[in-house]
């Protein structure tokens, strides 16, 4: 959903959760005003009132809930309307408890403040400015038809004696007081929300902007790669030829060099296919997912990792629960972002260590953890380690094989797939991988 259309529903449901706190607030007032204050007052209007309150609510509550679920841009102009029906029963509401509650006497009539600030924060400035003055009818009418005698005053017995409601200093001065400071407050309320929505509005453009230019940025770093990724595959192939000595034996200089060569081109090419394969996943925007056998998955990239883990002699050990079997997402991706992690668990590990890997059924979700007892992450680094290229220092001092991709695109892909990813270590002790994973859709 659009922002701006977001915004209004989340207007509408905090203005309906107000409602919740404002009877809330009438009971409480009530049964203080008669149990502590022992001020007497008609009880009826009141339960009516709530109850009108709490029946007003439920239905807005629920239209709330069917338009949003409902074609949006009809809706819209309906959320707006349900605002101000609320925002005019709420005044209309008011004025009916102030009336049979001491009318202007009543100090609760500050609380047509609120609703003008609450207008002001949600509607157009027109409306804003409409329900304020509406709100100034309903009071001025109130007060003129107690003063008149039109309408019974129902004084508050025992807490006011003076006769306000029909003190025409008193109601002419106070009135005017209180139409100069209902307008100011809609004025500045708008001037505050206005201002504050030109920067949300900025702050979203520019945001857009930056998702525009590294969309471009991407496929740039995407065409260049590829085109890259075709010569090393062809300057490879050839030095293949003389590392394998098909095209005959080499001296021991050049074998040298072939070697040299032949390993500085391997990294290349890792690092190439990595560049590209993060930079596909980050403009790519549909997904191929189906229900597959995680418990299988995880044992498959155990097994590929099994062969590079028994050259460093280093033992693989799982305990996978068996109900995992069944989850909704990317086969060949979720079994990239585990081979990469067993595999770094690998690398970063001395020889003879062991590298356990568990995947727990935790309901809905599945817990795959990957620890080892390896050279752990320095504790300045750990917030940069899934950052595209980033290599840890003592990583960098061990090996030079890494291109610092391979957290990126697993994090790229554990997010897509609505799941989480973190990290303990403990610099020259291990590092534990933590892979949280939603089962189904
Ligand atoms: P690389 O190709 O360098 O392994 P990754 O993106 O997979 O790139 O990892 C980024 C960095 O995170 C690594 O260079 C290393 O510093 C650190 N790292 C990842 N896994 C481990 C681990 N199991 N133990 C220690 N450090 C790790």
């Amino acid at each position: 959903m659009h922002p701006v259309n977001l915004r209004i529903f989340r207007l509408a449901y905090w203005l309906v959760r107000l409602r919740w706190f404002a009877i809330l607030g009438i009971i409480v007032a009530y049964f203080t005003a008669i149990r502590f204050l022992h001020i007497s007052i008609w009880p009826l209007p009141v339960y009516i009132i709530c109850i009108f309150l709490i029946f007003l609510n439920i239905t807005s509550f629920s239209l709330l809930n069917y338009l949003q679920r409902s074609n949006i841009r009809k809706s819209l102009g309906i959320v707006n309307l349900i605002i101000n029906f609320q925002i005019s029963t709420d005044l209309i509401v008011l004025t009916f408890l102030l009336h049979y509650s001491g009318g202007v006497e009543n100090p609760f009539i500050v609380y047509y403040i609120f609703h003008m600030i609450i207008g002001s924060i949600i509607l157009s400035t027109i409306e804003s400015v409409l329900q304020t003055s509406f709100a100034l009818i309903l009071v001025g009418a109130m007060t003129f038809l107690e003063y008149t005698g039109i309408l019974r005053h129902y004084p508050l017995e025992g807490f006011i004696s003076a006769n306000l409601f029909n003190n025409l200093t008193y109601l002419v001065c106070t009135g005017l007081i209180f139409i100069t400071t209902s307008y100011f407050v809609v004025y500045i309320t708008k001037t505050i929300i206005l201002e504050s929505r030109k920067h949300e509005i900025a702050y979203l453009e520019a945001n857009l902007k930056l998702k525009q230019k590294e969309k471009i940025k991407n496929e740039y770093v995407m065409r260049v790669t590829h085109d890259i990724k075709g010569h090393i595959t062809a300057i490879q192939s050839c030095i293949n030829i003389l590392y394998n000595k098909i095209s005959g034996p080499l001296n021991e200089q050049q074998e040298e060099f072939v070697n040299r060569a032949h390993s500085r081109i391997e990294i290349l090419n890792r690092f190439i296919s990595d560049l590209l394969n993060l930079t596909q996943r980050k403009l790519q925007q549909k997904q191929d997912k189906k229900h597959f056998d995680l418990k299988h998955s995880v044992e498959e990239a155990i097994k590929i990792a099994e062969n590079y883990a028994s050259d460093k002699n280093i033992r693989l050990t799982k305990t996978i629960d068996s109900s995992i079997a069944d989850i909704y997402g990317e086969q060949s991706s979720i079994e990239e972002v585990l081979l990469n992690l067993i595999i770094n668990a690998v690398k970063y590990s001395p020889p003879g260590e062991n590298v356990t890997i568990t995947a727990e059924d935790n309901g809905d979700e599945v817990l795959i953890e990957v620890i080892d007892n390896g050279i752990g992450i320095p504790e300045g680094e750990t917030e940069l380690i899934f950052n595209d290229f980033y290599r840890a220092s003592n990583a960098r001092n061990i090996t030079i094989e890494g291109t610092g991709l391979g957290l990126a695109i697993t994090k790229h892909i554990i997010e897509n797939h609505g799941g989480k990813i973190w990290f303990k270590s403990e610099l020259d002790k291990g590092t534990t991988f933590s892979l949280l994973l939603k089962k189904g859709i």
